[in-house]
């Protein structure tokens, strides 16, 4: 690892979140009334995401020597991660940056601590307070660093990508637009001191580099409290999410759009995954995909590189989300039950 010099424009990279597909593929498949309530979360969602990229491009403009991480997690409490979608680190100090792109009229309330937003229907939209997810990102950055003995000042900001109007919004509230990041950033850098040698620097950044892939997954079914009996199952049509009538194990038919569909069995197992339950059995698989016999569904499952665990009548398939997908699709090959770890390269 290099240290960027004076000027160097900080490089930023992001993955789409796997929640936020999670919940474009919940959307398909989840009934009313249950619905309504995914789709408020996607909402929210792509609120953060959109935040984010618009945050990127600011933070990318800014002239200051750093390293920016992207999606990292940190131990809160035993078992309990954060997750910090913006962390600049400098040998001065770290920022941490809570994006959102939020249209519209808001209102600030306390008690608890929320933004709510009024809907053109009358209904009430609500938000969790970004400025008390800044708080505990920066309290568990904070401890964590205490943790590796390393006393470095922990500064963030909320930044918004959307212009809107306020009401209630505390007067000292860390709100900024995001086309000021450079701005803060630049000007808050050049007040302070290096804290760090450049060794240090380095470790630190090497460590915070690892603060990945900490959190497991949990299936939008359980996380939104919905049952996952009442989701659409088998093939959907592309066009109009109904239910496919199965023609033969490679198409089925629309009989709302009249026309036949390829099946898709590594995005119906993905679905699996991201909805319903982390693992995948052939008998799950057979009801899900609604298929006749036990060959079939071994064969189908033969198609991928899944993880397999337990052995004989026991037997079921199982993928890391955030670590083993090929952009937001499972790899096509073979199962197998062995994984080579990643390696880990530590500078000296
Ligand atoms: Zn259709």
């Amino acid at each position: 690892m290099v240290i960027p010099r004076g000027g160097i424009i900080i490089k930023v990279i992001r993955r789409y979140p796997i929640y936020l597909y999670a919940l474009e593929r919940a959307v398909e498949r989840v009934k009313m009334p249950e619905l309504n309530e995914v789709r408020e979360e996607l909402y929210r969602q792509q609120a953060g995401y959109l935040g984010e990229i618009a945050s990127d491009k600011y933070v990318r403009r800014t002239r200051i020597p750093g390293i920016v991480f992207t999606d990292i997690q940190i131990e809160a409490a035993p078992g309990e991660f954060i997750q910090i979608d913006t962390l600049i680190l400098t040998q001065r100090a770290i920022w941490v940056i809570e994006a959102k792109k939020y249209k519209g009229a808001l209102r600030y309330l306390h008690a608890p601590k929320r933004i709510e937003r009024k809907e053109r229907d009358g209904s009430v939209m609500v938000f969790t307070c970004p400025i008390v997810q800044l708080e505990s990102q920066m309290h568990a950055l904070k401890g964590w660093l205490d943790a590796q003995g390393i006393d470095l000042p922990v500064f963030g900001t909320v930044a918004f990508a959307s212009t809107n109007r306020w009401e209630g919004l505390p007067e000292e509230a860390p709100i900024i637009p995001v086309r000021e990041i450079p701005a803060y950033l630049e000007r808050a850098y050049r007040e302070l001191d290096d804290r760090l040698t450049p060794e240090t620097f380095v470790q630190l950044a090497e460590k915070l580099g690892l603060q990945r892939n900490m959190i497991v997954w949990e299936p939008v079914c359980k996380r939104l409290g919905i049952n996952a009996n009442r989701l659409k199952r088998g093939f959907l049509c592309p066009e109009c999410h109904s239910q496919l009538t199965r023609a033969t194990e490679r198409t089925g038919h629309c009989k709302n759009c009249d026309q036949n569909v390829k099946t898709d069995y590594g995005l119906l197992i993905l679905d699996w995954f991201l909805l319903i339950h982390p693992t995948l059995n052939n008998a799950q698989l057979r009801a899900f995909a609604k298929l006749k016999t036990k060959q079939a569904a071994s064969r189908i499952l033969n198609r991928y590189e899944l993880l397999i665990i337990g052995a004989s009548t026991g037997t079921a398939y199982t993928l890391n989300l955030y670590t083993d997908l090929d952009g937001l699709e499972i790899r096509k090959g073979k199962p197998g039950r062995e994984r080579v770890e990643e390696v880990i390269t530590h500078l000296r």
